[in-house]
């Protein structure tokens, strides 16, 4: 909030505004009820009307620009968050993602600061607006009568007691509809975008039948949180209704006497009846303070976390070179991967054995290096290593004789380029997912890096060419266009060292055809280390590594592996290489 402590300082002087104008309306009572009773002046009748009216204005005009105010810089602030979560959440390592659902995570933009904004807002209102006028009304009316007043507020403590039991009662309940909407939200995330295996499986029903579940579990508990929040209503206005009952009998009895006027009483109970929404607004401040400081929490929580792998400090850009890269007795496990819990959907196994031991590996420069061998062998953690998408916990990842964990990060990624099997296709148009990363691209160069990877032609026929909107709201392209489109990307990039992580696994036989040739193309002269699926692809390769248990177990040409009739040959025989 601190950057905005002009607009709240603003806000806080119409809020006393507003507090002084509550009280004047109060004491305005006085002369109007005494002119009457007493019937001295009907002409000062006149000017009483117009004094209310006026103070009735002013409140309302200071209670406009006081809400207003706290809003601007409540938005402001929770603006300042998210941007400032988003920044840390972009630093984070890959096991960070890992560990973290993308929904949950989301939900930190959305329900926490939403919680956080009704915290400021609300606090902020509260505290200003409605302490001041609650304390100026207060005030008043000891100053009317204190012995009055006494008697008035005597009852006041006893709403104290159930107001806080209920407070933290609904504190407790709201804890659990924040988890019971987390699972709905996974639930939902997952079924959605697993349709096809639901319906394939037949398994709507059954899928249906769990987010009923889960709605009906949400429905229970905030019905539960509403009506605890409603009982704090009849409480408050029992107490009221207590002091100015007790006022009126008491106050009463002393106008009799003509100890005080009927003025005096009357404005004595217009401000313990102009006291009562102050009031209740204050006692509902503790559960919504509550909301926020629990919202608060999760999300200082992640900003906490540090990034598993960071850039070192005044770390120098990565030299160019050849693009060599070298892999010298890496063990790796991701027993650091998972982080403390978030929410409700971090968990990780506790220590898995490491994914990589002790791997010594040279990928010379220019060489096209397949990696294959059983499914968790440890294929994609070795590839993930080079970006520094993990760290090693023992050895080192050199490129071109740098460690990869000395260079900035900007240098380290500008040397790779990646394509992958699950193409990812943002939101926006041809060109911009072709020059993804490197915006300034001019429009022929774009062209270029299209039909070198064979995508010019299908991009041409689109409804707007390189134009077209792609993406949720955009043109949906089969899976070999969008692997074109991926190797378009890597080639406007041009970084020597190519990472290719199984990209023909999930095509047919046409699009492997075409993307097979665009591979080829972009693979050319560059370093490039592939997961790979297709013997085509893999007997393509320079040198064949096998990976077995997180450790390179046989080395060779497809030839030479074949003849060494090891774990190759075995994988090989049962048509399972690279599976
Ligand atoms: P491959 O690519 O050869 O199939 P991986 O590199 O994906 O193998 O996995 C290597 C090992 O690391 C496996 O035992 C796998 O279970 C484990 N592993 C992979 N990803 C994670 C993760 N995010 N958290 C914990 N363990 C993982």
């Amino acid at each position: 909030m601190r950057p905005h402590l002009g607009t709240i300082a603003l806000a806080v002087m119409w809020m006393l505004v507003l507090a002084a104008a509550t009280v004047a309306v109060a004491h305005m009572l006085k002369p109007a009820i005494d002119g009457i009773v007493v019937g001295s002046d009907p002409q000062a009748l006149w000017g009483i009307g117009l004094g209310i009216l006026l103070a009735f204005a002013v409140k309302a005009v200071s209670n406009f620009f006081s809400v207003v105010l706290v809003a601007k810089a409540g938005l402001a602030a929770v603006s300042d968050a998210r941007n400032r979560l988003y920044r840390h959440l972009s630093e984070m390592d890959l096991g960070f993602f890992l560990a973290h659902s993308a929904s949950a995570l989301a939900a930190r933009f959305t329900v926490d600061l939403h919680l956080l904004r009704l915290a400021v807002s609300n606090g902020l209102t509260s505290l200003g607006r409605d302490l001041m006028t609650l304390i100026g009304l207060v005030a008043y009316t000891f100053w009317v009568d204190w012995q009055m007043a006494l008697l008035a507020y005597i009852a006041l403590p006893l709403a104290i007691w159930p107001v806080a039991r209920l407070g933290r009662r609904i504190r407790r309940i709201a804890g659990r509809t924040q988890r019971d909407l987390g699972s709905l939200n996974a639930q939902l995330t997952q079924t959605l975008r697993g349709i096809r295996m639901v319906k394939i499986y037949g398994a709507e029903e059954m899928e249906r039948a769990r987010v009923h579940r889960l709605i009906a579990a949400v429905q229970t508990q905030s019905f539960k949180a509403e009506w605890t929040r409603a009982l704090v209503t009849p409480i408050m206005e029992g107490v009221v209704g207590l002091a100015a009952g007790a006022a009126l009998y008491y106050g009463g009895a002393r106008v009799l006497a003509g100890e005080v006027t009927p003025g005096d009483l009357t404005a004595f109970l217009g401000a313990v009846m102009l006291a009562y929404q102050p009031a209740k607004r204050l006692a509902n401040l503790h559960t919504i303070l509550q909301e926020g400081l629990a919202a608060a929490d999760r999300m200082y929580h992640l900003l906490d976390l540090k990034p598993a792998v960071a850039e070192a400090p005044g770390a120098p850009p990565l030299r160019p070179g050849p693009g060599t890269v070298r892999f010298d007795d890496v063990t790796f496990a991701y027993d650091g991967g998972p982080g403390p819990e978030l929410g409700d959907d971090a968990s990780g196994p506790a220590a898995a054995p490491p994914a990589l031991r002790g791997v010594d590996l040279t990928l010379e420069a220019g060489t096209v290096v397949a990696l294959v061998g059983p499914s968790g062998a440890g294929k994609s953690t070795l590839m993930n290593l080079i970006p520094r998408l993990h760290d090693p916990q023992r050895g080192r990842v050199l490129i071109d004789g740098q460690d990869v964990r000395a260079v900035s990060f900007a240098s380290l990624w500008a040397r790779i380029g990646l394509v992958s099997q699950d193409v990812v296709v943002f939101d926006d148009t041809v060109r911009a997912n072709i020059a993804y990363g490197r915006p300034e691209a001019s429009a022929e160069e774009v062209e270029r890096a299209a039909r070198r990877a064979a995508a010019h032609d299908f991009i041409a026929a689109l409804p707007d060419g390189y134009d077209t909107r792609l993406g949720e709201q955009g043109v949906r392209l089969s899976g070999g266009q969008r692997q074109r489109l991926c190797i378009a990307r890597a080639f406007l990039k041009d970084a020597p060292i190519l990472l290719l992580d199984e990209p023909t696994a999930a095509l047919d036989t046409e699009s492997e055809r075409l993307v097979q040739s665009a591979l080829a193309a972009l693979m050319a002269g560059r370093t490039c280390l592939i997961i790979a699926h297709r013997l085509s692809t893999i007997a393509g390769a320079d040198v064949i590594h096998v990976m077995a248990e997180g450790a390179v177990v046989e080395s060779g040409d497809h030839a030479g592996l074949l003849a060494k009739d090891g774990l190759y040959a075995r994988l090989h025989a049962a048509n399972r290489l690279g599976a």
